[in-house]
């Protein structure tokens, strides 16, 4: 069994790409809502991939401040003009129906029907998405060329969905560790047609959770599967006692296009994983930003934990799989999985040696990783992880403090274990 700390895990992940793209194209002609039966399609197909506990909430049931709503479906929607053609149809894209419209089935004038119809005048050719979970509403989304063609007359609006009792639907994969700690990745799987936003997220949490399925773990890792907002905070006030278990979170959202990877901190910052992270980006290759925490975009709100923020198409018909690129969600992958790493391996130290520096050559340290080109890096970790074995830094601390990449001060202290002149501190179950 590979541990999360070999450096194996590196070539694992470049065959994934394709597979989460796979079930990315599988996932995206679904129409998925915050409840209903596209939610509990696309679960199912995850489940398929990794072992999904599922979890209905019903409807009415109070979640904190929230109450969970009627459960919506739709089977057909179209809007019609005066000549009897269909303008737009829900079979062709999802997005051309307001997400939670109430079933309609009336003609109407073209004054009439305007404030339910929705376009983007700056992006002519888009089909923006939009929603009405919380107030009762219908509508139609169209490309701006679209709406501004349209004849003067009656028009036949017709969305056949129905909104009653039934349940939001949430899955989880739990791959308990040695310790009953948790880290939680979460990601939203509430959107319908639209790739990078969420779909990303879920193939990469997907494909990272039987990534680790299939290694050593000391933390137990729980993937939450969840529509946006209302699922995250279904599932915390149906967990509360189990948040203190929690010891770091990730929050996946649109992860896979082009653009850099942008890491946002969690609310306060500077927890483990944001460190363990800022630590991971800066030593890699890829280009990315790092951002502060702010209350929008997606569930960090709900966990005060990092996610990612969102690109610029987000919300339209333009947020296709044109956009995605199979690499970048590899890359994702790679990125958490050296998250993890590091929050597997760190751990604070307490010298045995304290009064002056101890002879490292007689102990076969000092020269002892062989003529490696690391040699010199590996060497200054050991004199850094003795400085600062002090049982207050951690081991991700002093490669911060020391500039050193993690593997190096990692590699170094356990040497310096073996050699007996360092402790763990606590050594956790
Ligand atoms: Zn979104």
């Amino acid at each position: 069994m590979h541990s999360l700390t070999d450096s194996e895990p590196k070539t694992l992940v470049a065959d994934v790409g394709a597979a989460m793209t796979g079930l990315m194209e599988e996932l995206f002609p679904i129409c998925r809502s915050i409840t209903g039966a596209g939610l509990r399609e696309s679960l199912r197909q995850v489940g398929e991939v990794i072992p999904l506990q599922m979890t209905e909430v019903a409807s009415g049931t109070r979640v904190f401040d929230w109450v969970i709503p009627p459960e919506w479906n739709i089977r057909a929607a179209w809007l019609a003009d005066p000549t009897g053609r269909r303008i737009v149809d829900f079979q062709e894209s999802n997005l051309h129906v307001v997400n939670y419209s109430v079933p309609v089935r009336r003609t109407l004038t073209l004054e009439e029907l305007r404030p339910h119809l929705h376009s983007l005048p700056d992006h002519p050719s888009w089909v923006p998405y939009r929603t009405s979970y919380y107030t009762e509403d219908w509508g139609f989304c169209m490309a701006d060329r679209t709406l501004g063609s349209l004849l003067p007359g009656e028009y036949e609006a017709v969305i056949d969905s129905t909104l009653e009792a039934g349940g939001l639907s949430y899955g989880e994969c739990v791959l308990p560790g040695r310790s009953s700690e948790e880290i939680l990745v979460s990601c939203h799987i509430c959107h319908p047609s639209l790739a990078n936003d969420n779909l990303s997220g879920v193939a990469v949490a997907t494909y990272l959770a039987q990534t680790l399925a299939g290694m050593d773990r000391r933390y137990t890792y729980r993937f939450l599967f969840a529509p946006g907002t209302i699922g995250a905070i279904a599932w915390l006030a149906r967990n509360e006692k189990f948040t203190e278990r929690i010891r770091g979170g990730l929050v996946l959202a649109c992860v896979g296009d082009t653009g850099d990877i942008v890491y946002k901190r969690s609310r306060r910052g500077g927890s483990a994983v944001d460190r363990a992270a800022e630590h991971v980006l800066r030593t890699q290759e890829m280009p990315y930003e790092i951002v502060d925490f702010s209350p929008y975009g997606n569930d960090e709100r709900q966990f005060c934990s990092p996610g990612y923020d969102r690109s610029e198409r987000h919300h339209t018909s333009a947020d296709d799989m044109s956009a995605i690129n199979p690499d970048m969600l590899a890359g994702t992958l790679q990125f958490c999985l050296d998250v993890f790493e590091i929050l597997e391996a760190d751990d604070t130290f307490v010298s045995r040696n304290p009064k002056g520096e101890p002879q490292l050559s007689r102990r076969g340290l000092y020269r002892g990783f062989g003529g490696r080109a690391e040699q010199s890096q590996l060497e200054a970790a050991l004199l850094w992880v003795m400085s600062f074995a002090d049982g207050r830094h951690s081991l991700l601390d002093i490669a911060t403090h020391a500039g050193l990449p993690f593997e190096a001060v990692h590699e170094a202290a356990q040497a310096l274990e073996d050699a007996e002149l360092v402790g763990r501190k606590d050594l956790r179950p």
